[in-house]
């Protein structure tokens, strides 16, 4: 698994929706020793078509008829979604949400396994999927839904605490950004929205598709942010712990990363320029940053404050994917360290 493997044994991805999501998930796979990037798919000759092609990535148009409009732009095509599909393992739909179900007809008629985004409704799927919480639910299955940026985030710390400490109810506060911060078209540019108004969220029942017993509730506001989401949680704890344990456990715990607001990290707004200085490509943090001074067990309840890269959290998580649905190895662990290594 560990060494680069020859080129016509390496898993082949299609990735349908160059976008936000799309365009990371196709630089992921194509840092991955096992994996090639087939080609991406584009509904118009947009800039990031261009980069599609500057990146050395096949472009393909989502359908004929689209087809002659990059052809017309005189962008090089290689055929359509169907013609990706022939030359591909697996599709990674990146489409944006709702697209997904008329899409997943395509794939099945052409007999090929995709994964979904958490913009898509969980029956869209077998199972939904977080590489640290549930991967082995996933090995060899055709449809699976990667969750979404918020959903993986609560996941992965709620999913440590549960596994080690017990959670009798976790109580969630999701503060979102407004668009992401290549969308000029949406807001609120100077409001709070309470997004919904009522409890819960879709973020809890949305949890419950990973972990189908615990009891989690969750609401929201959205903010005018672009850079990241923030959530306060609170949770009642089953066994008795120490602030220190739960710090050494999100310390020891891969895709969580423990940041200081004693050392200047104050605000979401230092997270992201710690990304940038890490250097990582576009500046993402795929981690899940919790604030250490955070994080205080009182009594039997535990208190954190975490913040999430809502473009580039689920990235690993796909790839992951794609090694459980075509059985490439059965270890999360394994996956996930392979993932990260090649990521870095
Ligand atoms: P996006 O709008 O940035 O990108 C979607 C891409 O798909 C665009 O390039 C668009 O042109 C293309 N597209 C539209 N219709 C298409 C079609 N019929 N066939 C092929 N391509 C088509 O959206 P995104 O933010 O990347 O979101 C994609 C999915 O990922 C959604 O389910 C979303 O909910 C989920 N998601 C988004 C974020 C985020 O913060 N942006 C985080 C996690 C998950």
């Amino acid at each position: 698994m560990n060494n680069k493997i020859e080129e016509d044994k390496m898993i082949s991805v299609g990735i349908n929706g160059y976008g936000t999501i799309g365009k990371r998930v196709a630089d992921a796979v194509a840092r991955q020793p096992d994996m090639k990037v087939a080609g991406v798919v584009k509904t118009r000759p947009t800039n990031e078509a261009r980069h599609a092609i500057a990146n050395k990535y096949k472009l393909y148009a989502n359908n004929l008829e689209n087809m002659k409009n990059f052809t017309d732009a005189g962008m090089e095509i290689s055929g359509t979604l169907e013609d990706l599909i022939e030359e591909s393992d697996i599709i990674i739909d990146c489409t944006p949400g709702k697209v997904g179900p008329a899409n997943k007809e395509l794939y099945i008629s052409k007999k090929i396994k995709a994964i979904f985004q958490g913009g898509e409704k969980a029956p869209i799927a077998e199972v939904s999927f977080n590489a640290q919480s549930n991967y082995r639910n996933c090995i060899g299955k055709d449809y699976v839904r990667v969750v979404s940026c918020n959903t993986t985030g609560l996941c992965r710390t709620l999913g440590i605490i549960e596994k080690t400490i017990g959670i009798k109810k976790a109580r969630v506060t999701l503060i979102r950004r407004g668009p992401d911060p290549g969308n000029s078209s949406k807001g609120p540019v100077n409001a709070i929205v309470p997004n919904p108004v009522t409890v819960p969220s879709h973020h809890g029942p949305d949890v419950n598709t990973i972990f189908p017993n615990m009891d989690i509730m969750t609401s929201a506001v959205i903010v005018p942010t672009t850079l990241m989401h923030l959530h306060t949680i609170v949770i009642e704890l089953k066994n008795p712990t120490t602030t220190e344990e739960i710090k050494e456990l999100f310390k020891k715990t891969p895709r969580i990363i423990l940041v200081k607001a004693s050392e200047g990290i104050t605000s979401t707004a230092e997270i992201m320029e710690h990304a940038r200085d890490l250097g990582k490509k576009r500046g993402d943090l795929n981690e899940i940053a919790v604030w250490d001074e955070s994080i205080n067990v009182i009594g039997n309840e535990l208190f954190y404050t975490q913040a999430i890269h809502q473009e580039s959290d689920v990235v690993p998580e796909n790839i992951d994917c794609i090694r459980a649905m075509l059985s490439i190895t059965e270890n999360p662990d394994e996956s996930i360290e392979m993932t990260d290594r090649a990521m870095d």
